[in-house]
């Protein structure tokens, strides 16, 4: 399913607004304002019309739509050179990791 994030785990999809769940760091991205407002393609299970439960992070289901390309959602410590999936402080250093879309995902 493609479409624009909104805030509030919302899809604006040609179809309509589709509410969006998922795991732990899944919602992370999600409610990260980085990624608010971006285009995304999601891979997941419609439960309930208007509804969708994404696939869990490690499936990879989750993609930014930009200049004609998917690309992967990760996240980069430039400091200890560490890739994670979700917002929030480097396992490492603790700094905050800066949002990298990529086409490798690792
Ligand atoms: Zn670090």
């Amino acid at each position: 399913m493609r479409g624009k994030l909104l805030a509030g785990q919302l899809l604006e999809a040609a179809s309509g607004p589709v509410r969006l769940s998922g795991d732990e760091p899944t919602r992370g991205v999600l409610n990260d304002p980085r990624v608010i407002g971006l285009e995304l393609e999601l891979i997941g299970q419609s439960r309930a019309p208007g509804s969708l439960e994404i696939d869990p992070i490690h499936k990879k289901a989750l993609y930014a739509l930009k200049d004609g390309k998917r690309l992967f959602v990760t996240y980069w410590c430039d400091i200890c050179s560490i890739r994670t999936y979700t917002p929030g402080q480097c396992w490492c250093c603790q700094e905050q990791t800066e949002l990298d879309l990529r086409e490798r995902y690792d």
